[in-house]
């Protein structure tokens, strides 16, 4: 049985089925809720014994095209029986309708599956580091080696840059040569996951409900929002960078608004060291623009070769758009948050012109709103625990600086909570219910949870008006939408579906 390497027997999205046992039901569950599946990893080494994933591959092969893999502890799994035990258990999957297996290069089992000729993908990973270019180079040649119809490589990645390298490497193959699967593992390759088959992968993994690998994303994700098989290099790419970005639900309201509009978009988010990891990232994958995160809003001011207004208020940029032309890369800055702040105000026809305002925390946000409401005519005071940063912030800003324990009743009229305070949920409000009267207009920029101390201490004090940070988050994003693609979402779209991804998040987090 000599595998054929012209036709690669699974293409798109695979979902991983996995142990422990009492999971399966809900994993198989979940499998029927998504056809547009390109087939099923059965990781049979973390069932309790393998007889039951072969069981599985048998059940599932006439719906899905099953990959079967038993990997050893040292290969990040959990198989302890002899090698050829493994080899057998490998060869009883082929005869029960597995079409492809997978097996760690240097291994017997790869070896033995590879003199019989089976459709192998031949697989490396690397659970503790990234793999420098000479090293990939060396792996791909062994791998060849073998007869196969695809390699797999795996690194972690401890920077952006080891992710995008997988990706190079998988748009490297020659043709006629064996496929190429690379990503990378851990926060900074997540986008390679998503990315790969734009590349020429021929699949990319998702998890069904328990993710076996660090970084995996679930595969509903992968089909119904990033949409992964559906893209090419020629895709535009867009994305949020932070450090962390996981909790972002921008992807969530981006992306389907892009499938609504038949663009060929993608928005994926990129976990950053340092800010200059975009510089990495932007031409090899001509990134055109990006959302910006914490902590990176005052160096993509500074880096941007021209920002808005909004961003030259506040010194803090929370968009990057990049024009090329011609060979000349010039990269736009703006604000939209400063949008994000004065749309949700607006909508409730509060006049501004005049208007007290707290702002409590001196970051990228509290400044970006501070430089739109004191353009809009507020008076504005900072409020912060680092008197040195509160002050300098006030100083660019050229508004007023207090201590955070300095807040009174009725000193303002919009009190805006611009600190995390309460996105952990043991947080406490970052002010006591006293400051509040029932004419404070109460503005929380923390979007997730949606309940947040600050606003339940507002409450609690009668305020009349709550500004949720979710309203923020749309506005903002809809004006980076018409900033990406020159077109526009709507409120209802993108608050839609912030809702949906919050609540499927929370969902997940219950189970
Ligand atoms: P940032 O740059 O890190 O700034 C955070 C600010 O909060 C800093 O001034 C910090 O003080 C202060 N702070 C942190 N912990 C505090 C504590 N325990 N007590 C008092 N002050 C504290 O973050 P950012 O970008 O401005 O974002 C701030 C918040 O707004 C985040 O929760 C973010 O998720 C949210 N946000 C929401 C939206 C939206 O669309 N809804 C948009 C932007 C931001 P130090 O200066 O002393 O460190």
């Amino acid at each position: 049985m000599i595998a054929d390497r012209s036709a690669f027997p699974i293409a798109g999205v695979v979902g991983v089925i996995g142990g422990p046992d009492d999971e399966v039901g809900r994993q198989l569950t979940r499998l029927e809720s998504l056809p547009a599946l390109g087939g099923v990893e059965i990781r049979a080494d973390l069932f309790e014994t393998c007889a039951a994933g072969l069981a599985l591959t048998e059940r599932l092969k006439d719906r899905w095209p099953v990959l079967f893999t038993v990997r050893l502890a040292a290969e990040g799994g959990a198989w302890r029986d002899s090698e050829s035990r493994r080899i057998e258990i490998y060869s009883e999957a082929l005869r029960r309708g597995a079409v492809l297996l997978d097996a760690e290069l240097r291994s017997g089992a790869a070896r033995a599956l590879s003199e019989h000729g089976a459709p192998l993908l031949v697989s490396h990973h690397d659970f503790d580091g990234p793999i420098g270019p000479d090293a990939l180079e060396e792996l791909t040649a062994e791998a060849a080696s073998l007869a196969h119809l695809g390699i797999k490589i795996v690194p972690t990645a401890a920077r952006p840059l080891d992710a995008l390298r997988t990706l190079q490497w998988v748009a490297a193959r020659k043709a006629g040569g064996p496929r190429r699967i690379g990503f990378a593992m851990g926060d900074h390759g997540v986008f390679s996951r998503i990315l790969t088959p734009a590349w020429g992968a021929p699949f990319t993994y998702g998890s069904l409900t328990v993710q076996v690998a660090p970084g995996q994303l679930s595969a509903r994700d992968l089909l119904d929002i990033y949409r992964a098989p559906a893209h090419t290099r020629a895709t535009r790419v867009f994305g949020v960078i932070g450090s962390p970005v996981h909790h972002s639900l921008s992807p969530y309201m981006h992306n389907p608004a892009f499938a609504a509009r038949g663009l060929d978009a993608i928005y994926v988010p990129f976990a950053l060291r340092s800010f200059s990891d975009l510089w990495d990232l932007a031409e090899p994958l001509a990134i055109a623009g990006v959302s910006v995160t914490i902590p990176f809003k005052k160096d993509a001011f500074d880096h941007a070769t021209s920002a808005d207004a909004a961003s030259e208020a506040g010194g803090v940029s929370n968009t990057l758009v990049w024009e090329r032309s011609e060979g000349a890369v010039a990269l736009r800055g703006w604000n939209t948050d400063a949008n994000g702040v004065l749309e949700p105000l607006a909508r409730r026809r509060i006049e501004l012109a005049g208007l007290s305002v707290g702002i409590l925390g001196n970051g990228g946000a509290a400044r970006g709103a501070a430089g739109a409401l004191l353009a809009a005519g507020a008076s504005v005071t900072l409020y912060y625990r680092n008197k040195e940063k509160g002050e300098s912030a006030a100083s660019d800003l050229g508004c007023a600086a207090r201590p955070m324990d300095d807040l009174a009743p009725r000193d303002h009229g919009l009190l805006v909570n611009a600190t995390p305070l309460g996105l952990d949920p043991r947080d406490a409000s970052p002010v006591a219910s006293r400051v509040f009267t029932p004419e404070t207009i109460a503005f929380d920029m923390i979007y997730d949870p949606p309940d947040t101390p600050f606003l339940r201490c507002a409450a609690q004090a009668g305020a009349q008006v709550l500004i949720p940070g979710r309203e923020m988050l749309v506005c903002q994003g809809l004006v980076q939408f018409r900033l990406f693609t020159g077109e526009d979402a709507t409120y209802d779209e993108f608050e839609a579906s912030f809702l949906g991804a919050q609540k499927e998040r929370r969902g997940k987090q219950e189970e």
